[in-house]
């Protein structure tokens, strides 16, 4: 079986679960394409009370739903809560807005009244990683549910227990039957429904590698697809920065969920009169974190996890060191069971190394030393990915243009980068494309459908 927990603090396996057989794929689709006519027929805003029903049960019950969190993949207890508390807050947001940002918009035109009305398209499938498993769901989830657009799940195979309790609060807030199904589909399974003529769109935060082939399918059967995929963002500190402001921020930016998130800060670039400072500093911070057991409020330092996620990062080290990076700090074993990894800082990468252009999901620091401005800005946006970034600066206006010129989807000015329902999220290049969340996200999957009367 494909599908397992396994504690990634005691290496202690929970639960298995089985694929899902033809007939629970068959009955998911017909479930949600019969849904979908039903919503049809209703408007957008049917759907509010229920959408803030299930953000008051994922509040009542935060405790109970962190918990499967840190014990699925390792996340610290309090991280866990937030993540709870945010999809509460995605959830209220889509409730609320949805209905203003679905209105039709009218078209200055010599051929008649011109309207475009937002439609539901139909079922979607969503395809989500193990980093963030229940806000993963809910960036497509909620604004979906409000348009009409029925989803089927394939959650990542380290994450079942959580796809079954995101599944299970839809249910019993009430949602109508099919809004959303979870599937334990294996990668051929999930072909085999983005084939379905009922499915109308995929929707898929993950790796490039399993971006790229479920995008394949997708264009394969002429589905609307949004990839939310990896990144290896850029940290700039331009020489004026405040270095106390900067150090607070770096370290939780690389080791914040361990590491492991899209938009982690994984490349540093540092003004060259700062930059031993700032080393020296980093170090200073990634020495307090504490690893144990991520249910404890003390620990500091979560698991990676799973043991396949240490050692791809293990191998990923190793390889840059061959290659002639250094270690300034880390690197070392940690002397518990778990998947731990301690908070690592690599210097001098060349451009010829392997780590140079890769992703480190996990916590991991590659720094590098810049004599200029426009040397930071050039190193930033030599990178196949282009999620997010942090620019800081003594003078925000000045942060704010050297932001302008960072190739990404995203970027924060004296500040760390964070989620929030209102602001759209999504990257370039091989980051993916489309855009989750806001009133962007929103409309990912409708029918932006033209009407002119005369
Ligand atoms: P992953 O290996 O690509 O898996 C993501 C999901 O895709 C899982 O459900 C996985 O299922 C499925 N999948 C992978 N290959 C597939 C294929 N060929 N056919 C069908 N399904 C396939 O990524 P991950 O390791 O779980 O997640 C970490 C990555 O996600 C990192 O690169 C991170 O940066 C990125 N990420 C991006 C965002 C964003 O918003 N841009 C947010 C969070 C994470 P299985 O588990 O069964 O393989």
């Amino acid at each position: 079986m494909a599908y397992k927990t396994i504690n990634p603090y005691n290496n202690e396996l929970i639960k298995e679960y089985p694929n899902a057989t033809d007939a629970e794929i068959s009955n998911a689709l017909a479930l949600g394409d019969k849904l979908y006519h039903q919503w049809k027929k209703e408007p957008v805003s049917s759907r509010q009370a229920k959408l803030h029903e299930i953000a008051d049960l994922m509040r009542q019950k935060s405790e109970e739903l962190a918990k499967v969190l840190t014990v699925e993949m390792g996340k610290l207890i309090g991280e866990a809560r937030g993540e709870v508390e945010l999809c509460a807050l995605i959830a209220d947001y889509f409730a609320d807005h949805s209905e203003t940002g679905l209105q039709p918009t009218t078209i200055k035109t010599s051929a008649g009244n011109a309207q475009v009305v937002n439609e539901a398209v139909g079922v979607l499938m969503m395809v989500e990683p193990w980093n963030f498993p229940y806000y993963q769901i809910m960036r497509v989830f909620a604004p979906n549910f409000m348009i009409g657009n029925p989803m089927v799940l394939k959650h990542s195979s380290n994450t079942p227990t959580s796809a079954v309790e995101f599944e299970k609060i839809i249910k019993e807030a009430g949602a109508p039957d099919g809004s959303l199904t979870n599937l334990f589909l294996s990668h051929d399974q999930v072909d085999q429904v983005i084939a379905d003529p009922r499915i109308q769109g995929v929707a898929l935060t993950g790796s490039e590698r399993g971006g790229s082939s479920v995008a394949q399918a997708a264009g394969k059967y002429l589905k609307k697809s949004s990839m939310e995929l990896g990144g290896s963002d850029a940290f700039v500190v331009l020489g004026d920065a405040d270095l106390d402001q900067v150090i607070k921020t770096a370290a939780r930016a690389r080791a914040y969920n361990a590491g492991q998130v899209c938009t982690s800060s994984k490349r540093f670039i540092v003004a060259d009169n700062l930059y031993d400072e700032f080393l020296k500093r980093l170090a200073a911070e990634f020495a307090k974190l504490k690893p144990g057991d991520p249910l404890d409020e003390k620990t500091t330092l979560a698991p990676l996890s799973s043991a396949k996620a240490k050692q791809t990062l293990q191998k990923q080290v190793d390889d840059a060191v061959t290659a002639g990076a250094k270690v300034y700090f880390g690197n070392q074993p940690i002397n518990l069971s778990g998947q731990f990894f301690q908070p690592t800082i690599l210097t001098d990468i060349k451009h010829d190394n392997p780590a140079f252009y890769q992703e480190m999901f996990g916590p991991v620091a590659q720094v590098y030393r810049v004599s200029s401005e426009s040397a930071a800005i050039e190193l930033a946006n030599d990178s196949h990915y282009g999620l997010g970034g942090i620019v800081f600066s003594g003078d925000a206006a000045h942060g704010k243009k050297v932001a302008e010129q960072i190739e990404t989807g995203m970027v924060f000015v004296n500040s760390p980068l964070y989620t929030l329902p209102e602001l759209p999220f999504g990257g370039i290049k091989r980051s993916g494309y489309g855009r989750e969340m806001s009133s962007i996200g929103l409309k990912a999957f409708v029918n932006e459908k033209l009407i002119v009367t005369n």
